[in-house]
């Protein structure tokens, strides 16, 4: 009887358990994020300028957004850039690598951590071409083949230093300012939200339309 008593406890207390822990998960989201113009305001080549840390502007909507998503869900945040700058000469991978810290501080401030940065520094041999007559390209860094936007090279990059897979989330969102970023977007079967001129309450519903949970 006394044996019975026990076990009875036993299997509750591994019922409520379970219960528990179904209500605490919380849905997995990859955010993708685009830096120049959906991060940090558009300065056009951010790091030409020595003093390139006056002219970082972090984009209050698009912080709020990132924000509010990941209060609700467990949320992993990648960001992809491309940075021809390095192939035109303007700057080099240092000043791009100085640049993102200094992001990856301001945002940390507000909250966000960043799991995994990612640029691209090389131009493809025919964008080389198509702008040659304007453009002394550093040929270092003029590729046959890059992992610029729109190609989805830089994400896999960043899932696989964090040692994940696409599949393991059940949403995956990118949120860019470009037209490549919205094509690499359609290469990773990702929602694209485009961040131009809307407040973080319109990201927001653009987020939560048409989704349904996985259960
Ligand atoms: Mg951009």
């Amino acid at each position: 009887m006394l044996k019975n008593k026990v076990f009875m406890r036993t299997k509750i207390s591994c019922i409520g358990m379970v219960i528990t822990t179904h209500r605490l998960k919380k849905e997995n989201i990859l955010i993708v994020l685009d830096r120049d113009g959906t991060l940090i305001e558009d300065k056009g080549f951010l790091g030409k300028n020595p003093d390139w840390k006056y002219d970082v502007k972090l984009k209050k909507e698009v912080v709020e957004f990132i924000a509010s998503v990941q209060r609700k869900y467990s949320t992993t945040k990648i960001v992809v850039s491309n940075q021809s700058g390095v192939a035109r000469g303007n700057f080099d991978c240092r000043t791009v690598e100085e640049i993102n810290k200094h992001i990856s501080q301001l945002l940390e401030k507000n909250g966000i951590k960043i799991d995994n940065w990612q640029y691209c520094p090389c131009v493809d041999f025919e964008y080389a071409k198509s702008k040659k007559e304007k453009i002394n390209f550093n040929p270092e860094f003029v590729r046959e083949k890059t992992k610029r936007k729109p190609s989805p090279d830089m994400v896999y990059d960043a899932l696989k230093a964090l040692n994940k897979k696409l599949s393991d989330f059940s949403r995956v969102i990118v949120l860019g300012d470009k037209n490549e970023d919205k094509e690499m977007a359609k290469n990773i079967n990702a929602k694209f939200i485009g961040s131009n001129n809307k407040t973080y309450g319109q990201m927001l519903k653009e987020f939560e339309a048409g989704t349904q949970l996985k259960l």
